[in-house]
This record gives C-alpha cells, sequence and structure tokens, in this order.
C-alpha cells in the first residue's frame, strides 16, 4: 500500500468520524403520533417532535413542524407519545429481589439496576424520598457527567424519623437521623443542606399504634428550619415531605407548613377543614396506591401477574413466593391485611375527592421501600389506581408528568414543550381509551437518546 492510499484511508476514517458525530448530534424528528403533551391539553393528533441533543426543540402538527436538515426521521404513525414518568416518591438501594431493606443492599451496582429497571419502563426521574448514604450525591454527580445511566436521581436526604419508631429499619445509622430534641432536628436539617438534596423528609406515623410518633414540636422545628434555607439547586427554600397515615397527622403537618403529604391520608375519609387547608397552602399529596395494595395483592394472582411486563420488573423468587399457596395462607391469616385492604379503599376515595376539589396531585409509589412495590412496574399499576379511582386517564397521566416535576422541582420535565428535557415514552395503544396502555411501550427517548424497553 503507497502512501497516497494510506492518506486515503485515514482521510476516510476521518470523514466516517465526523459523520458520525454530526449523526449523534443531529436533530431527530418523531412524526405521525398522537401526542398527549402532560399539560392536561387535548391529545394532538398526527403530531411532531424534534429532538436536538437532549431537549425538544420544536412540537407542534406534523405538517407545521419543519425538518431540519439531515434530521433523522421517525414515522410513528398509529403510535402515542407521552412525557417520561417521574415517581415523586421511590426509594433506592434499599432491597435486593427478594431481600428486604438492608443497608448493605446501597451500593452502586443495585441502585444503578435500579435506575435502569425504572428507566427501562419509562419512568425517567425518580426521588429518592429520605433513607440514602451520602454516597448518592457521588452517584448523581457521576449522573450529571454522563457516566451512570438509568433514570435521573432526585434526593431527600436522609430524612428525619423518630427513635424505635418510624421508619422502621433499625439498622441504618449513616441512613436516617433520629432526633430527640427540637436543637438536634434543626441541627439534622442544617447537616443535611449542606450536601445540597432537592428536598428534606420526615415519617409521621405510629405504625398501627405500635412506635412512638415524631412530635409536633420537631416537625414544626424541622419545617421551619428547612424554609429558613435556600436550596441553591431550586431557588427556593428548602421544601419538607412527610410520610403520614393518618388525617389528624396530616392536618397537623399542613398547618405547620408541609410543602408535600407523601403518602394517602387513609384512616378516615378527608373533610372540608383538610381539603381547604391544602388548597390555601398550595401543598402537593402523593397518593400512593401501590403501596397499600402491594401488601395483599399478590395473594389474590390477578391477571396481570400473568403478563411479561411484570414478570421482568420481578425476581424469580419472589415470583415462585407470590405464587405458593403458602403465602396466600399467610395473608389470609394476617391481622394487618385487612387494614391495608381497608386502607387502599380508603386511600383511593380520597384521593378522588382531593383531586375533584383541585388539590394538586403528583404522582408516586413508595417502589423499592420493601421487595413487594416492584420499581417501574409500581408506577403503571399506579396509573391504572387513579383511573380506578375515578380520575381520568389525562389527569392521572398530568399527575405523573407535569405535576411530579413540579412537586420536586424538576421544572425542565414533566411535560412535552419547547426548551424541555427530551424524556418520553411511545406507546403501541392509546391511554386514554385503557389506561392500561401505558404498559404497552414502542420506544423510551431520555435526555434525547433512545434507551432499551422492558
Ligand atoms: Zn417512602
Amino acid at each position: 500500500m503507497g502512501y497516497r492510499d494510506e492518506l486515503e484511508i485515514c482521510f476516510r476514517i476521518i470523514c466516517c468520524f465526523f459523520a458520525a458525530t454530526h449523526l449523534l448530534d443531529g436533530a431527530t424528528v418523531l412524526t405521525g403520533a398522537r401526542i398527549i403533551d402532560g399539560t392536561g391539553r387535548r391529545p394532538l393528533e398526527n403530531g411532531a417532535v424534534v429532538i436536538e441533543a437532549n431537549r425538544i426543540v420544536n412540537i407542534g402538527p406534523a405538517d407545521t413542524v419543519g425538518r431540519p436538515p439531515g434530521a433523522e426521521i421517525i414515522d410513528l404513525n398509529g403510535k402515542t407519545i407521552i412525557p417520561g414518568l417521574i415517581s415523586a416518591h421511590t426509594h433506592l438501594g434499599l432491597c435486593k429481589g427478594i431481600i428486604g431493606p438492608s443497608p448493605e443492599n446501597y451500593t452502586r451496582q443495585n441502585v444503578q439496576q435500579q435506575l435502569q429497571q425504572y428507566e427501562r419502563y419509562g419512568v425517567l426521574t425518580v426521588m429518592s424520598l429520605g433513607v440514602n448514604k451520602d454516597v448518592l450525591y457521588a452517584w448523581r454527580d457521576e449522573q450529571r457527567e454522563g457516566k451512570l445511566d438509568g433514570a435521573d436521581i432526585f434526593t431527600a436526604d436522609r430524612g428525619l424519623g423518630v427513635q424505635r419508631g418510624a421508619p422502621p429499619f433499625p439498622l441504618f445509622e449513616d441512613q436516617v437521623y433520629r432526633p430527640a430534641s427540637v436543637e438536634e432536628a434543626q441541627a439534622d436539617v442544617r447537616e443535611s443542606a449542606t450536601r445540597h438534596p432537592d428536598m428534606i423528609k420526615i415519617w409521621i406515623d405510629d405504625l398501627f399504634g405500635k412506635a412512638p410518633k415524631m412530635t409536633p414540636e420537631i416537625f414544626s422545628a424541622v419545617i421551619e428550619q428547612a424554609h429558613a434555607i435556600v436550596n441553591e439547586a431550586h431557588k427556593n427554600k428548602l421544601r419538607v415531605a412527610a410520610h403520614i397515615f393518618e388525617l389528624s397527622d396530616a392536618k397537623a403537618l399542613v398547618k405547620a407548613g408541609i410543602d408535600i403529604i407523601a403518602h394517602s391520608v387513609r384512616d378516615k375519609p378527608v373533610d372540608t377543614e383538610f381539603i381547604d387547608s391544602m388548597k390555601t397552602n398550595r401543598v402537593a399529596y402523593i397518593p400512593t396506591l401501590d403501596l397499600d395494595e402491594s401488601q395483599y395483592v399478590y395473594a389474590e394472582q390477578p391477571a396481570w401477574m400473568q403478563e411479561p411486563f411484570f414478570t421482568k420488573a420481578v425476581d424469580p423468587a419472589l415470583l415462585e413466593r407470590w405464587r405458593s399457596p403458602l403465602y396466600a395462607k399467610e395473608m389470609q391469616a394476617n391481622p394487618n391485611t385487612a387494614k391495608n385492604k381497608a386502607a387502599a379503599i380508603t386511600g383511593q376515595h380520597n384521593v378522588k375527592v382531593l383531586f375533584d376539589a383541585g388539590v394538586t396531585i403528583a404522582f408516586g409509589t413508595d417502589s423499592g421501600a420493601l421487595p413487594t412495590r416492584i420499581q417501574g412496574f409500581a408506577e403503571h399499576r399506579e396509573l391504572q389506581l387513579l383511573v380506578q379511582a375515578g380520575l381520568s386517564p389525562t389527569a392521572a397521566i398530568v399527575c405523573a408528568t407535569k405535576n411530579s416535576a413540579e412537586a420536586i422541582g424538576a421544572t425542565d420535565r414533566g411535560t412535552l414543550e419547547s426548551g424541555k428535557q427530551a424524556d418520553l415514552v411511545v406507546l403501541n395503544g392509546n391511554p386514554l381509551e385503557d389506561i392500561r396502555n401505558t404498559t404497552r411501550i414502542y420506544m423510551i427517548y431520555h435526555h434525547g437518546k433512545r434507551v432499551s424497553e422492558p
């Protein structure tokens, strides 16, 4: 081979390299699909979305949206596009397959696999709402540098619970604060804030009367201290989300200035006093309906437990356990089963009443907190439970996208609009006709790049 031939080959390699990088950075046009943009507007039929790098740069009717020269055109005729789902109440690194919450599970590999599973299921942003080790911030930084894939991490740091009480994980000394006084609680919030969390988490629950509950003095001090701190990432006060079960606690928290109620009120129906205070104080409400259902439903063997969308998300050992007659017997004998079923019914009733009254409903599942709360799958089941509760499919999708984004301060995403992060899920069916169609995933784009499906 002569010198010229070698030069020619070099030249061609360089050309190929530039052509390839051009393609990588070039625009993508998704065209011909029905677009549900997450704002609650009517769907756009035969729409187009133009993606450049990790942003949506144009969206509208397919015949009016311009196609940038050299763009990759993807025909999605017959498909439906929704925004990537945002789960504002999840947990990372607590469980591993059939193994329940343990500090040993908080490893980079386990957390990455969980983030990847969320992403495969179209849940592209997750708020890890407490019980986090400090190393999560390093992984969040890696993610922002493009070195760790999967759903985008938002974090509520460790959170504040109660000694010998909630959260009921006794081993997690470096994953949760358990302040004994107002002063300790204030110091814990200030220490958390130095790590720049997206939120602060507190637990107010006596665990069916079996444990001490955080006192109003302490939770009021936490909220006041957090609100006195400017959250640099969000250019706003540091917000506080509360785990609750009972209406009386939820009311006291709203009075104390809480920003987010992170579970359903499910001991009794909500009343006018609570509804009015939620609206006046603009508190967001995350129902986590899947949490209650997951405490008993697998023993009932619903048809969806046979579907690959479910089985692919679940550890085989867990599937085997849930399918065994022994598990059904255990559930029947468990005194909490009846309480959990009653809680599920009350939770569904309350979310409909609050939604109808105009309270902001955000979206989360508590997936990852126990092996029964299946990351990625739980979010689709939650959409179905919201619709079963009486919300329209459009409204349920708004909760899981726009409202969740606002609740966790991720307002650069959550709707399909020009300038937003290009996080979207392409479906084979129309979820407005049947919300179960969110499980029929065709393609997923996260940060403008195609990622794999379940
Ligand atoms: Zn939780």
